[in-house]
């Protein structure tokens, strides 16, 4: 079975050939498809027969969403998205000022091994493909009913490390017969993999690029981060600055400040001398502490975002969405995987 989700409008229009169907049809089956139909008895442009013979050799999402859960607190809604081989990920449906952003998964797990991160425990499972990707935008699209503006590669999974897929997946996503998100609505997260952004920064994209920094020097990023250890903080930030230079585009950092072990003013010196000169702003984020580790929460936040502001850094304290259902990615796939409910 293929997945058309996965499709660009060229290759559907190859696909139809092989069933001796003309190439309007493409254009027709793409827009269903990122409408987010799944489907294709919904597709009620196309004759029975057609439906019939497509439904044969082909689906249409790859994916179904299992359950959601809601916040309390806020608007924030979190998915449990089962693929058709019935693994399970994570995508999470947030509202800001500016619209409705989703924050979608791009493995089953994740390979990185990043010591704070629940996505990680388990290893890689697999990678997505550009249409399970997408699905997760036109599936929640779909049953929110409300327009989708933003999206943020940030749930569970390396992007980097689906350095195709993923690619493929923002084509798709920004085409003008599709979801048309703009390729500047778009952010992309890494935990660090030089040599991929590197590989990014010659594709002539306007997506944002962030990357998880934690850690500002190799002691304690190669710590909490094991990628630190093939690409250390002078070799990311080479291909941060290059980045940056070649595509004109201001990047953020992630900082994740975890009590006792990155939140002290020697962390603070070490962001200002690495960011020095650099078109870039630094996303403070509060580490969501996870039970299988015994990472701290900083009481220092605010103030380790002051002092960097009063030092000429751009920095801001990332909105805490959805604290109630587990928002922060890989937390709630795991319990699902353990078969008990986590709230
Ligand atoms: N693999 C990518 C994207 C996924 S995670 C990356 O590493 O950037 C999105 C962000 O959440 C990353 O900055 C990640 O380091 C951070 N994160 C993961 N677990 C966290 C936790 N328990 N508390 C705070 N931030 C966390």
């Amino acid at each position: 079975m293929v997945n058309l989700a996965d499709f660009t409008p060229e290759e559907l229009e190859n696909y139809l050939a092989g069933l001796g169907e003309p190439k309007f049809r493409a254009k027709q089956i793409f827009s269903w498809i990122h409408k987010g139909v799944c489907s294709f008895d919904e597709m009620t442009n196309l004759s029975k027969s057609l439906r019939e013979k497509l439904s044969e050799s082909a689906s249409v999402c790859g994916a179904k969403i299992l359950e959601k859960y809601p916040s309390k607190l806020d608007e924030t809604v979190k998915y449990l998205i089962e693929l058709d081989d019935g693994n399970i990920i994570e995508s999470v449906l947030m509202s800001y000022k500016h619209g409705f952003t989703v924050c979608a998964s791009t493995e089953v797990g994740c390979p990185m091994g990043c010591r704070f991160c629940a996505s990680t425990l388990g290893g890689l499972v697999r990678r997505l493909s550009p249409g399970e990707i997408l699905s997760q935008i036109t599936l929640i699209g779909a049953d929110s009913g409300e327009k989708i503006s933003n999206i943020v590669l940030m749930g569970i999974g390396e992007p980097l490390d689906n350095y195709g897929n993923v690619l493929k997946f923002i084509h798709l996503v920004n085409h003008p017969d599709g979801v048309n998100i703009g390729q500047r609505h778009i952010s992309l997260s890494t935990c660090g993999l030089a040599d991929k952004i590197d590989a990014l920064a010659e594709e002539n994209l306007g997506i944002t690029l962030c990357v998880s920094l934690h850690g500002a020097d190799d002691k304690k990023r190669s710590e909490i981060m094991p990628v630190n250890r093939t690409y250390n903080i002078e070799r990311l930030m080479k291909s941060c600055r290059a980045y940056v230079k070649k595509t004109g585009r201001r990047m953020i950092f992630e900082y994740s400040l975890i009590g006792g072990v990155n939140d002290t003013d020697e962390d603070i010196d070490n962001l200002v001398k690495l960011t020095h000169g650099l078109i870039c702003h630094i996303n403070l984020i509060p580490v969501n502490p996870i039970k299988e580790r015994d990472f701290k929460s900083s009481r220092r936040v605010r103030e380790f975002c002051e002092k960097l502001e009063r030092r000429g850094v751009s920095a801001t304290v990332r909105r805490e969405l959805g604290r109630d259902i587990s928002a922060s990615c890989g937390q709630l796939r795991r319990s699902k995987l353990k078969g008990c409910d986590s709230e």
